[in-house]
């Protein structure tokens, strides 16, 4: 029997800045038995689903989004940090509790009518996931559902999602 997914997520307080309280999936992905299980068990919800592509978001959710893809044989679409994705973007800006970002899709990303599943590693407050929503959305596809493999469900980012469906493995 493997240990939890919740036993193998490491807790490191006070990273990146003093009050963070930062979930390390790290020890997760080093254990080859839990990283497949969790991939495993994306691809089991998805698996039934009418679905175009698995959209990831840049850096940690490229790690679940990329073997998902595989697992269901549809392609992958990243969104990634300004000044990356060589061809023209769709760009969102969206604000942090302290500053701001910005994230781009290409705008041919999708075929017309893609139905899409967007991954990250954790939702927070959900301003990220909110902003690949909106790209996702202006580059003319349809969102099926977001997910995460952990969920800090203080934070109510489910409450920004309000408007899509959302799935989580693990809540704090
Ligand atoms: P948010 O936009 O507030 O939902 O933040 C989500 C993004 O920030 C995700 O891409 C996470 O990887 C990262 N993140 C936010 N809070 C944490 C945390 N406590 N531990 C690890 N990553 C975090």
């Amino acid at each position: 029997m493997t240990a939890s997914f919740a036993d193998l997520i490491r807790n490191i307080p006070d990273f990146p800045i003093p009050g963070i309280q930062f979930k390390d999936i790290t020890t997760l992905l080093r254990d080859g038995a839990a990283f497949r299980q969790a991939i495993d068990a994306f691809a089991e919800r998805y698996a039934g689903r009418t679905l175009d592509a698995v959209v990831g978001i840049e850096s940690r959710g490229f790690i679940f989004s990329a073997p998902l893809a595989y697992r269901l044989g549809i392609g992958l679409v990243p969104i990634r940090k300004p000044g990356k994705l060589p061809a023209a973007t769709y760009q969102v800006e969206y604000d942090l509790e302290y500053g701001s970002n910005k994230l781009e899709i290409h705008r041919d990303a999708f075929t017309p009518g893609a139905r899409v599943v967007i991954i990250d590693d954790l939702l927070a407050t959900g301003g990220t996931v909110a902003a690949a929503c909106q790209l996702v959305e202006m580059a003319g596809a349809t969102i099926e559902e977001t997910a995460f493999l952990i969920e800090l469900t203080f934070l109510n980012g489910r409450e920004r999602l309000a408007k899509y469906p959302v799935f989580s493995m693990i809540q704090y």
